[in-house]
């Protein structure tokens, strides 16, 4: 029988790190093909080597993830039709600003059974409402695609540190688990769960609270503060997943996807990095420039997450219901300083 030939579309932090985990298993299970084949978004680095040679001759992403060896049986492809043209599992784990331009490049590229799975946090605003990213590539690719969120700071998994993961699919638990079956090692373990919007949603809201919870860092508030603003953020990811979709279970809450990645993340995230910068600077430097000063080339989701969610709720009316979403949204313009969080974050906090 033919083994399953794995590509993993994404190179960064956590892109990285997914390979490194994907790499390990596809060389011990036969079910698997070998070798791995990466995309990288292509640079130049200043030692003026091209990124894609640097990786295939050290077997390290030195900028994204330096001192971590990815596996041997790593390809990195700097040509993404190219990379994707043989496989049949899919692994996109982009920033989620790049998935549109990179779907509509692999329209007609790829094979038309293949299987996907979506490792990214974020999703698209469109006329018609709010599109996460899974959607975004079942809808343009016309290929079926699972979810994997959880409390994963990259990072910490590259250093094989213990953290569990959660698979969301809407139809076939087999392909969940097959879906495991490559990402899972003795210290990341990952569980299904059948509701795909809500694992996805989990891992997309949750960026916008990690930019609350750290400005309340930058303002010195403590951590009851800290632990209050979490508390409403959570509730309102609840409260939100479920008026989008009403087939969200309240049991996703309480996988790693839910309270366990909400507290990783508001903890030791990118996110709750930068927006402490943000508060400790009085908002007067903008989040670009702190995200390109402090993140070096990787990238945060949730200023732009908290954009998007602003728009939906502004389009439905809903703002009055999301208070801490849309205070982080005007604090993240200018529109409010960053102390509003917690006079505006707990209005209807109950
Ligand atoms: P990252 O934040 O390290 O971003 C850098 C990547 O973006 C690099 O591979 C770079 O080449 C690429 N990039 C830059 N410009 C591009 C362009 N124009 N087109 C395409 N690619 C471009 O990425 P990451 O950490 O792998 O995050 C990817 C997703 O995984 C995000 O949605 C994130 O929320 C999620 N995630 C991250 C972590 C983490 O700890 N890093 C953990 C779990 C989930
Ligand atoms: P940050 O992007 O804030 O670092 O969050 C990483 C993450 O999603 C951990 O699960």
């Amino acid at each position: 029988a033919s083994r399953f030939r794995v590509t993993v579309v994404g190179s960064g932090n956590w892109g990285s790190v997914a390979v490194k985990l994907i790499a390990s298993n596809t060389l011990h299970q036969s079910i698997f093909h070998d070798e791995v084949r990466m995309w990288v978004f292509e640079e130049v680095l200043p030692s003026g080597q091209k990124l894609t040679d640097t990786i295939n001759r050290t077997n390290e992403n030195v900028k994204y993830l330096p001192g971590i060896k990815l596996g041997k049986n790593v390809v990195a492809d700097p040509d993404l039709e190219n990379a994707v043209k043989e496989a049949n599992m899919l692994v996109f784990v982009t920033p989620h600003q790049f998935m549109e331009g990179i779907c509509k490049r692999l329209i007609g590229k790829i094979k038309p059974d293949a299987e996907a799975i979506s490792l990214i946090k974020g999703m698209e605003v469109k006329k018609e409402g709010p599109c996460l990213i899974s959607k975004l590539i079942t809808d343009m690719l016309g290929i079926n695609c699972c979810v994997l969120m959880g409390a994963n700071i990259a990072n910490e998994i590259a250093l094989e540190k213990f953290s569990e993961a959660t698979v969301g699919y809407r139809h076939s638990k087999e392909v969940a688990q097959r879906w495991a079956r490559l990402v899972s090692t003795s210290y990341f373990l990952v569980s299904p769960v059948q509701d795909v919007e809500g694992v996805e949603l989990c891992g997309t809201l949750k960026n916008v609270v990690a930019i609350a919870a750290g400005l309340v860092d930058g303002l010195d508030m403590g951590n009851n503060t800290k632990a209050a603003i979490m508390r409403i953020g959570l509730r309102e990811m609840r409260a939100l997943s479920k008026l989008l979709f009403s087939s969200v279970k309240d049991t996703t809450f309480f996988e790693s996807c839910g309270v366990a990645d909400l507290i990783t993340t508001c903890l030791g995230g990118r996110n709750r990095r930068v927006a402490e910068a943000f508060a400790r600077n009085g908002g007067k430097r903008s989040f670009d420039e702190l995200e390109a000063e402090l993140l070096q080339g990787q990238k945060l989701q949730g200023v732009s997450t908290a954009r998007e969610v602003y728009e939906v709720l502004r389009h439905r009316g809903w703002q009055a219901s999301f208070p801490l979403f849309t205070t982080v949204h005007e604090i993240s313009i200018g529109k409010l300083p960053p102390s509003a969080i917690v006079e505006y974050s707990n209005s209807s906090a109950q």
